[in-house]
């Protein structure tokens, strides 16, 4: 136990990882084992049941204190950050060579997922009658799918930057929103005497020492977290199902890989000069976590913390770029969502031109900034995508139920590379402030 204690986190988390994945492993196959030998099998999966859903209890619980502190820590370090930035332009410089770059690796992202799925063809595996078969057994989910889709209007999503109120801003959580508010909030508090500013900037000071220790806290119960995080997922995860959809989850996963092992190791080193191994330790608690929780936005306090302590970014750049970048920037899910739409459109034999292609890069650039960091929102939106290019509501709904028994496993990569994206960003975006300083 002492010797676990010691390891370094990323390597603690990974235990509590492999540990649940077994248990999970172990409850799934165990229970048809273990069936054939107990007269009462009730009593089984009334314990199974019993022990996934205390497992659920726990993840969920540290989910939901990381949801907690995530707004808070947002608004202390923005105000900390902007009150005390001497150059207030240079807010103004972040933020665009932020969209610039966010922009950049999306539609990079669903290019490579385009290509990846054009050449391996993912469609071409499922044989007709399973096809059918998984579209009929999940037709009513998928529907409900359907029907929780909301198109995102490009204009009304500008507009609702800024809240008409400040608490319900707060209380929803709704995080550009909060990062509008505390943006403005502390760069007005740069403009205002320094003797007025100091109370506020001392009290978030404070705050910030107060939220520090909670994710200190937090992070060193991570592993018992993503234990029973994973013990769940995999406790409940369709075997029978993945089987099936092999070839298009390979294709996802090769996807996500050639975006995480080959663009970002290439953008890091052409664009901040920094090698990408050290990287991948420095973010690793962040990525461990979006891997068994899926969600971007719990993720995000260990993200700040990994891009604080480990990578060293600034605090300007990062309270600005990551708490956006866990709300619009995911690279994961826009390539996710471009090899799910050729995958349902090969399913069914559909041929796409050059013009459908461009529609899906165009309509899942803005479907990724419009997905919510929590789990399962990149297959919601994903309609938007498929209604883009002219699907029927039949072969969209069909397609859905298809995809929707592994969606789980490919949001767990999704997540990772969503939040290694943010992390990339943070560290290109303050190597050219510091350049900008210097010269
Ligand atoms: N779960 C993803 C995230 O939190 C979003 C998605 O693709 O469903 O980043």
């Amino acid at each position: 136990m002492k010797k676990i204690q010691n390891l370094p986190l990323h390597w603690q988390i990974l235990c509590g990882m492999a540990l649940g994945a077994l248990g999970g492993l172990i409850l799934q196959f165990g229970q048809a084992f273990l069936d054939p030998f107990i007269s009462n099998s009730g009593i089984l999966s009334f314990l199974t049941e019993g022990l996934v859903q205390i497992n659920h209890s726990v993840g969920q619980v540290f989910l939901r204190a990381l949801r907690l502190i995530a707004v808070p820590i947002v608004i202390v370090s923005l105000i900390l950050g902007a009150g005390q930035l001497n150059d207030v332009r240079a807010i103004g410089r972040i933020g665009i060579k932020t969209a610039i770059i966010y922009l950049f690796t999306t539609a990079m992202a669903i290019t490579i997922g385009l290509l990846t799925a054009i050449l391996l063809q993912p469609g071409r595996f499922v044989p007709q009658a399973v096809r059918d078969g998984l579209a009929q057994a999940g037709k009513s989910i998928a529907q409900g799918k359907i029907e929780g889709a909301v198109s995102p209007s490009f204009w009304e999503n500008v507009v609702n930057i800024v809240p008409t109120n400040p608490f319900s801003a707060v209380v929803e959580g709704n995080m550009i929103q909060v990062v509008f508010l505390s943006l403005c909030s502390g760069l007005l508090l740069s403009q205002v005497p320094k003797a007025q500013a100091k109370s506020i900037l001392d009290l978030s000071e404070a705050l910030n020492s107060l939220l520090i220790a909670l994710v200190t806290v937090l992070m060193k119960l991570s592993p018992v977290a993503v234990f029973c995080l994973m013990l769940e997922v995999t406790a409940s995860l369709g075997a029978d199902i993945l089987g099936a959809v092999f070839v298009y989850c390979l294709s996802v996963i090769i996807g996500l890989s050639v975006m995480l092992f080959g663009v970002y190791p290439l953008l890091l080193r052409g664009g901040a000069g920094r090698p990408f191994v050290p990287f991948v330790q420095a973010i690793a608690p962040a990525q461990l976590l979006a891997f068994s929780s899926s969600s971007s936005a719990a993720t995000l306090p260990v993200t700040m913390e990994c891009a604080e302590k480990n990578l060293k970014v600034s605090n300007d750049v990062r309270s600005f770029v990551l708490p956006l970048g866990a709300t619009i920037n995911m690279d994961g899910t826009a390539l996710y969502q471009g090899v799910a739409s050729l995958f349902i459109a090969q399913l069914y034999g559909i041929d796409l031109g050059f013009n459908e292609l461009l529609t899906i890069v165009l309509t899942a650039t803005l479907a990724s900034i419009g997905t919510a960091g929590v789990p399962g929102v990149g297959l919601i939106m994903l309609v938007i995508v498929l209604e883009s290019i002219g699907l029927s509501p039949e072969v969209m709904a069909a397609g859905l139920a298809i995809i929707f028994g592994v969606d789980r496993i490919l949001d767990m990569c999704r997540t990772t590379v969503n939040v290694s994206g943010d992390c990339m960003v943070a560290v290109l975006v303050d190597h050219l402030e510091q350049k900008n300083k210097v010269e």
